[in-house]
């Protein structure tokens, strides 16, 4: 509704005021706040008495006041210190004057967290011209305390995963065609820092995580969340702030932060701008494009790209999958075959899963395993293998009885989380009356890196118990040395594969100095990945008799395994 005559059209507003009529019941009701600023002078003009304390900051009246001085006035009594002086800046006349050149209304929402009474504090600024001739802007102001608590966090203040769906949903209704980019943080190793220093210094952080986002807030166009644990979220609309910037802002506020730890994080973005999708779907896919880099060092930024989310979706059915797989025995135990080359003997096997998927086929673990251990379920695959294995060694043991068996499983992170690891194996053995040398236990270095404390811990309660563990793809990973010094273990499995793009030269070298290593710390070692008479032959003269590969043997079904433990298929290259 516009008039082109503004004196008449003020003249109008009051008379209704005075009259007390509908339209000041419906701004009394609906609004905590409606006034007028002269563009002329910068003053406010009231509408209405109810003003909410927050805004007439003491005042008994802001007729003729300064808008930029009550603002300050306002802000100060009222937001949070930290919030301060965004909060002027984005609502101060120039700054509205300016969004109004480009919009008709500038709408800002400002919800600060207030921690002495811990309480948030949520307004919404909707400014536009009272008419053509751009004299008076006409300010409403609506108290949204109530309807935001329900989409505020309380560690934090800021928004939570509901009001920020809400709010970006909002922006692409309002904004229908321009271009954003929904953004999603995670902090690295998290769970460390709850796990050394306590949760309340993790709490601190999240707060303190939280107050950096807020910081780079602008009002309708780039706006922060915390959704769940360490996943934070920004939506930025064009224009607003680069990628590589939200980046090095992060670096710069935290590469002096207060912990031993060094505080990093991972972003994934979503910026294709899909009109088919909603707001939680887009987030969804920022996060899947984070899960993409996760645990990468080198890359700290990706992209959603199309095709994601149909592979996601694939993981999803398979997941789905399991819980049949199982029980219909889908998944196999293969053993790969572990010799002593030196003695040309066979000495034991490694269990290695195969899914036979009724629809696809023989599934190898590079397709599941990972996204097991990434949706948590790893534990109920390795239990299985587990118990399959014990079944195995259970029979040859009685079928061949003084043969010599030895079997080592893949354990996962995750199983080293699990409550009464110890107990459960320990009960498992001796349901099937195994001792606890013949099953030996892999568990893969990069574990050891990504969560060295809890991993030292699990590692130390099941060497504490008489379990045997190996350290499995020694050299693979960035800090093998580290993890070494770090944790105590019985044998050391070196990947050769990683080897495979060194001169034969270097790779001597690296092989002699390993085994040199692993021989000083009285450390057994074993080779895997060994695919050549060289290879064999250079280990051998260097001390290592254990070695594991396909020069002897790819993995092969138990049935197979069976007659090489017999005698009657013997490994040729032995
Ligand atoms: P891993 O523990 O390093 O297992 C060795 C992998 O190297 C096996 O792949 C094996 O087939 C392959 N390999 C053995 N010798 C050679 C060789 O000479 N050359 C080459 N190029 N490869 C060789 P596989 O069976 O595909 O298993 C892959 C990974 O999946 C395993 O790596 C392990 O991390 C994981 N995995 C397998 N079974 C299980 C399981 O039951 N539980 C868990 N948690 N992880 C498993
Ligand atoms: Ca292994
Ligand atoms: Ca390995």
């Amino acid at each position: 509704m516009r008039v082109c005559n503004m004196e008449n059209r003020l003249e109008r507003l009051w008379s209704r005021f005075a009259e007390g009529n509908m339209l000041r019941r419906l701004i009394e009701e609906r609004f905590d706040g409606v006034f007028l600023i002269d563009c002329a002078t910068g003053e406010i003009r009231e509408l209405g008495e109810k003003f909410s304390t927050e805004l007439r900051a003491g005042r008994s009246t802001m007729d003729g006041v300064p808008y930029d001085r009550q603002l300050r006035a306002a802000m100060e009594c009222h937001a949070a210190e930290d919030d301060q002086e965004m909060l002027v800046r984005m609502l101060c006349l120039d700054s509205v004057r300016q969004a109004l050149e480009q919009q008709e209304t500038y709408v800002v929402t400002v919800d600060t967290w207030r921690e002495s009474e811990e309480s948030v504090f949520c307004k919404r600024f909707v400014f536009h011209y009272l008419d053509e001739t751009r004299a008076m802007i006409a300010v409403t102001c609506e108290d949204t305390t109530v309807g935001l608590r329900n989409e505020t966090d309380t560690l934090t203040g800021i928004m939570n995963a509901v009001g920020f769906h809400r709010r970006v949903q909002e922006w692409i209704d309002r904004h229908s065609g321009k271009k954003f980019r929904i953004q999603r943080y995670n902090v690295d190793r998290f769970r460390d820092i709850n796990g050394l220093y306590g949760r309340e210094v993790g709490d601190k952080l999240l707060r303190d995580l939280a107050r950096h986002m807020r910081r780079f807030d602008r009002g309708e166009d780039c706006f922060s969340a915390h959704l769940s644990a360490d996943h934070f979220a920004r939506f930025c609309a064009e224009g607003t702030m680069t990628m590589q910037e939200c980046y090095d802002n992060f670096n710069s506020c935290f590469a002096d932060y207060d912990l031993s730890i060094a505080i990093t994080l991972h972003i994934g973005v979503y910026d294709l701008c899909e009109t088919d999708c909603d707001a939680s779907t887009m987030s969804y896919k920022a996060l899947l494009a984070l899960q993409s880099i996760k645990g990468s060092q080198a890359q700290r930024i990706a992209y959603y790209e199309k095709g994601m989310m149909d592979e996601e979706r694939k993981k999803g059915e398979l997941l789905r999958d399991l819980d049949d797989a199982i029980s219909n025995g889908e998944f196999e135990v293969w053993f790969q075959p572990q010799v002593d080359f030196a003695g040309r003997e066979l000495v034991g096997a490694e269990a290695l899963v195969r899914w036979r998927h009724p629809t696809r086929g023989l599934l190898m673990p590079g397709t599941f395993v990972p996204l097991l251990e990434q949706s948590g379920c790893i534990h109920r695959l390795d239990w299985y293998m587990l118990e399959q294995c014990c079944r195995y060694i259970r029979r040859w043991q009685n079928d061949m009885p003084g043969r010599h068996i030895t079997v080592s499983v893949n354990l996962s992170r995750e199983d080293l989380d699990r409550p009464n690891l110890c107990d459960k194996i320990d009960g498992m053995l001796a349901r099937y009356g195994i001792g606890r040398d013949v099953l030996h236990l892999e568990v893969t270095e990069s574990a050891y890196v990504e969560d060295t404390l809890r991993v030292m811990k699990a590692v130390e309660e099941l060497r504490g118990r008489g379990f045997i563990v190996e350290m499995d793809d020694f050299g693979s990973g960035y800090s093998s040395l580290n993890a070494l010094k770090d944790i105590d273990i019985d044998k050391l499995k070196l990947d050769m594969r990683f080897l495979s793009g060194e001169s034969s030269e270097k790779g001597h070298i690296i092989v002699q100095f390993i085994i040199g290593m692993a021989q000083a710390l009285h450390l057994p070692i074993i080779a895997e990945g060994v695919e050549t008479r060289e290879q064999a032959e250079m280990l051998q003269e260097l001390g290592c008799r254990e070695m594991q590969g396909y020069y002897f043997s790819k993995p092969v079904p138990a049935e197979v395994y069976e007659q090489m433990l017999r005698g009657i298929t013997k490994i040729e290259t032995l």
